[in-house]
């Protein structure tokens, strides 16, 4: 079998999404010694050697070497099998920068073999900010069809039946997930909300998740910055971060979604970019960097805004300081670290200082509180089952806990415990960490009136 060629192998002008080529280095960094295996939470489900990082750096290794073709169904399954999450990251004793590795063999096999037309059509959607807005509206206006509500938990689970047909992908009657909103994020509010006096501007990057699904956490977000005497700018054209789609291998989109994202938040005229979820932190921090590595025009304005982006918890004690919470908010709380957070942004110890910082939030640490609870983007829908298997564990560390309340700094991870949580869990509320600290907020003002 011959090597893998592609074109303009080491050129200027590409990045690892375009050149397999470029993830050389990485491959080599490996030593084998199986570190990763420790953490790697699909290898703690599947106990299966292909499963690990090593594993996957050995077949990447074989097809760039021509012993093995991108073409073998096992060569997708293995590099597809996995959440991306960075574990294997933080345990490797010579960093091998397997992000790279992975994302650059998905994006390798787009270029061969194109997406499947579902992923296809939503991914251009998602290129068009506003027909993706009307799309997510008209699924918030007929989602009753297929889904019914449970308001306790404030969530949505399919109706028979269409829980017959998802309920090979998980998609059962037991299942809870955020309803979309009828009315997004990014349109209640101004484009430019201003408190009464103003210390600092910042833009905020809300990403679709908040924008859509969880509108209430965004409002807070905005709410606790006014609070704080920030002006927050709030671009309407904004569009999803992209990652969803980066790890899917479609780096023509990713790249297309990323410029329009970085020239929205130019024109806001801030220094400072804030955002309320790890996933879109992580990729304007790194991801963004990477894609426009090569790019004549993107590559400064990239690294530029990759040091001014902050997750809100990062910018609240950090940056400016935040105003000490004085109402009381009772809950017994506990802490997920999301995997794009912790691992990609370093962000850890910030979240817990602001639930720390709340009058009558008692916080209880779990035994595990950074293993990842599953989720993955899609994951959780094309390997359900080692999905599940996580999100039942992270739901049986949260019962430990005694805990009433999960906090979490990420979208898609508090989807994964809405539903695991409701499955092996106690019904804890789960909520945006920074939801929190709004509410003391508001308890407060209600004192004072
Ligand atoms: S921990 Fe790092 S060096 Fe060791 S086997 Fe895993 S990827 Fe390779
Ligand atoms: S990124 Fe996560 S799931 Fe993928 S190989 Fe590394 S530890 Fe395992």
């Amino acid at each position: 079998m011959t090597p893998v060629t592609m074109t303009k192998a080491g050129s200027a002008t590409q990045t690892y999404h375009d050149d397999l080529h470029l993830v050389r280095d990485e491959i080599d960094k490996c030593m084998k010694c199986g570190n990763c295996m420790a953490v790697c939470p699909v290898y703690s489900v599947d106990k299966d050697e292909m499963a690990v990082t090593r594993s996957k750096i050995a077949v990447a290794d074989a097809v760039l070497k021509g012993d093995l073709s991108l073409d073998d169904p096992e060569v997708s399954e293995m590099i597809f099998n996995c959440l991306v999450c960075k574990s294997c990251m933080t345990n490797c004793p010579t960093k091998v920068g397997y992000d790279k590795i992975v994302l650059a063999f998905r994006a390798a096999l787009v270029r061969k073999n194109g997406l499947p037309w579902l992923k296809k059509m939503i991914f251009s959607t998602l290129k068009n900010p506003k027909m993706f807005d009307a799309a997510m509206k008209f699924g918030a206006s007929v989602q009753g069809v297929a889904f019914k509500g449970d308001r306790k938990l404030k969530a949505i689970s399919p109706r028979s039946p269409f829980a017959l047909v998802g309920s090979g992908i998980g998609f059962d009657a037991d299942r809870k997930m955020p309803a979309l909103t009828v009315t997004p994020l990014r349109e209640r509010v101004e484009e430019v909300v201003t408190p009464p006096k103003v210390k600092l501007k910042v833009a905020f990057f809300t990403g679709d998740s908040l924008n859509y699904f969880y509108p209430d956490a965004g409002m807070d977000l905005i709410e606790v910055l006014t609070a704080n005497d920030i002006e927050v700018h709030i671009p309407k054209e904004q569009s999803c971060c992209g990652i969803p789609v980066l790890v899917h291998g479609d780096t023509e989109t990713v790249r297309s979604l990323a410029r329009n994202n970085i020239d929205q938040m130019v024109a806001t005229g801030c220094e400072y970019l804030v955002t309320g979820c790890g996933s879109c932190g992580g990729a304007w921090q790194h991801d963004y960097v990477d894609l426009f590595a090569a790019d004549p025009v993107y590559k400064a304005k990239a690294e530029y805004w990759a040091k001014r982006t902050y997750d809100i918890s990062t910018f609240l004690t950090k940056v400016i300081r935040f105003r000490q919470p004085k109402g009381q908010v009772d809950a017994v709380v506990t802490y997920h670290d999301s995997c794009h957070l912790k691992k990609t942004m370093k962000v850890f110890a910030e979240p817990r200082e602001i639930l720390k910082s709340i009058p009558g939030v008692t916080l209880k640490e779990m035994a595990a509180p950074d293993t990842c609870c599953g989720s993955g983007g899609s994951y959780v829908v094309s390997h359900y089952d080692t999905s599940s298997c996580l999100g039942r564990n992270k739901a049986q560390d949260i019962n430990q806990t005694g805990a009433d309340t999960v906090s979490v700094g990420c979208p898609a991870c508090m989807m994964q415990l809405l539903d695991n949580v409701s499955r092996f869990g106690k019904e804890q509320k789960v909520s945006h960490y920074i939801s929190l600290l709004a509410d003391s907020y508001r308890k407060e003002k209600e004192i004072a009136h």
